[in-house]
């Protein structure tokens, strides 16, 4: 089964473009551009090859009965090797256009020594319709932001001073597979005290002290969907500076928040954040952007950052919204939720509370 209905429409228009790049096939190796075509959940172990006729999935024996249940298209089944030899066929010596940021060098150069014809790197051939979330997808997005809000809140109540970092996300993680999660998003952060000035300080076994901010950064994963959420919890009483850097986050994440909707440019949506936190006189600790696209990847377009001049939200993108200043020896706040950009606004998929200190 398919979830992105569009699947079709997309194929579709990636082979209407082959004209126009003057090649006879594109050769998909992105395994989230892969999922998306055509169904097939181990893109990563697949390559998809779309000609004017139609499309191959090409994958392995260890697939058969799972990439013929899920795929929307012919599926081909053999060694990475055979699978190339078989495109050939369909190739017939013409020109080839490949997704460029998914093949190695050692790849590019198998393929020019099985196919012998001229090879077109291309970007962004499907990533564009990824962008604008279908039903189905908000489904599992939604699924996945109910699944990480309920287990940071079974969890958030038992965070006191003495648990190990690593004990916590463990207990997050085991909640959210509890909860019908498939999966974690990513390796959940659990940063206490001074290691929250690492924006991705993973968990360790440091144990958590009395004064101390912990970031908890987590998601899940619901049909390969992802969700993406960041709480700083204090523990005990925290210090003048950390409660201010705590506020100045909080804030940032308001302005920007207040900000957006449809048709207003990312780079403008990080510089209500980012303004802020610059005349908070922490300007220099806010070293990423504010925020990025969330779905069959946990990092995808759009890019809610300074470097994005082009790109505006529109309604159907979901994103994260995540401001967070990480002073060196001191300690560090982030505060991360993920929203679907809508038509007046946004409406928020997280919902774990969140305060002021
Ligand atoms: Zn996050
Ligand atoms: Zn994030």
């Amino acid at each position: 089964m398919n979830l992105t209905t569009q699947a079709p429409f997309v194929l579709e228009q990636v082979q209407r473009k082959l004209p126009e790049l003057q090649v006879a096939a594109v050769w998909i190796a992105s395994p989230a551009n892969i999922r998306y075509l055509t169904g097939f959940t181990d893109g990563a172990d697949a390559k998809l090859l779309v000609t004017p006729q139609g499309a191959t999935l090409y994958t392995d024996l260890r697939y058969d009965v799972q990439a013929r249940q899920q795929s929307g298209v012919p599926v081909h089944l053999a060694r990475p090797r055979d699978a190339l030899e078989h495109a050939r066929g369909l190739i017939a010596g013409r020109p080839v256009a490949f997704e460029s940021e998914f093949v190695s060098y050692d790849k590019y150069s198998e393929l020019l020594s099985v196919w012998q014809v001229p090879l077109h790197p291309v970007k962004g051939l499907v990533e564009p319709f990824r962008l604008l979330k279908t039903e189905g997808e908000l489904e599992l997005l939604r699924r996945s932001a109910r699944i990480a809000d309920e287990a940071l809140a079974q969890v958030a109540v038992t965070l006191q001073a003495g648990r190990r970092e690593a004990e916590v996300a463990l207990e997050l993680e085991v909640t959210m597979r509890r909860l019908g999660a498939d999966d974690k998003a990513f390796g959940i952060t659990v940063a206490s005290g001074v290691r929250g000035a690492m924006p991705h300080g993973g968990a360790t076994d440091k144990r958590i002290q009395g004064g101390e901010l912990v970031t908890i950064d987590m998601g899940a994963r619901c049909g390969g969907y992802h969700s993406d959420i960041t709480r700083t919890y204090a523990v005990g009483e925290v210090s003048g500076e950390l409660r201010t850097i705590y506020n100045t986050v909080y804030d940032a994440q308001e302005r920007a928040l207040n900000f957006i909707k449809a048709g207003v440019r990312c780079v403008d949506a990080d510089a209500q954040a980012r303004n802020w936190i610059v005349e908070a006189g922490y300007g220099d600790y806010f070293g990423h952007s504010l925020g990025h696209g969330v779905g069959l990847n946990i990092h995808e377009e759009p890019a809610l950052s300074r470097w994005a001049q082009d790109q505006r939200l529109e309604a159907g993108m979901v994103v994260t919204v995540e401001p967070g200043i990480y002073v060196p020896d001191l300690g560090g706040v982030r505060i991360e939720d993920l929203i679907l950009i809508t038509d007046t606004g946004f409406e928020f998929l997280s919902h774990a509370p969140k305060a002021r200190l």
